[in-house]
């Protein structure tokens, strides 16, 4: 599929997923993301898929092979918790970001894909899951911690992989990148 070639900037991405949280009352963490996309009319779904795809969204009016919907998203069953759940925010920022109308949808994650439109639907899912307001509510009580160790306490609060944690703490120039 074509995706329209306009990049966002950085800081649209940041407020339209501000926007969507305070949108859908997320006020506490871990972000439930399942309830997000139910919310959206989306239904996830767990399956084994092949390691190098932590998985796809479709969106389009007729149910999809035997899913029996056309408004999906499905994570690598065998990806951990945490992968799974940014999979879920990556896919639904999709969603959010770049649809276009009432286009259909059909986009796939791949390990190590960061450019364009993947890029920005990773900073939405960053931002979705760890929402500014609860991540400096969170670390206020923190204060002072190495950051292996701070990366590591967000990463158990907010169902997030340590990497995850990383990027976000680094984006909120809470550590040093
Ligand atoms: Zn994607």
């Amino acid at each position: 599929m074509e995706w329209g070639a306009i990049f966002l900037h950085k800081e649209e991405i940041i407020q339209k997923a501000e926007a969507f949280c305070k949108e859908h009352r997320v006020n506490r963490f871990p972000v439930n993301v399942i309830t997000l996309c139910e919310q959206c009319g989306i239904t996830v779904f767990g399956h084994m898929l092949p390691p190098a795809v932590s998985g796809f969204i479709v969106i389009q009016e007729e149910p999809f092979q035997d899913f029996g919907t056309g408004h999906l998203i499905v994570m690598n069953s065998c990806d951990s918790a945490g992968r799974q759940r940014f999979t879920i925010a990556h896919e639904l920022a999709h969603y959010v970001l770049h649809r276009e109308g009432n286009e259909p949808i059909y986009a796939h994650r791949d390990a190590g894909q960061n450019d364009g439109i993947e890029r920005e639907a990773n900073i939405f899912a960053s931002n979705l899951l760890m929402p500014t307001a609860l991540m400096e509510k969170f670390l206020r009580g923190l204060d002072g911690y190495p950051q292996s160790v701070l990366a590591d306490q967000v990463a158990s609060a907010f169902a997030v992989s340590h990497e995850a944690a990383l990027v976000r703490l680094d984006q909120l120039g809470l550590i040093g990148g």
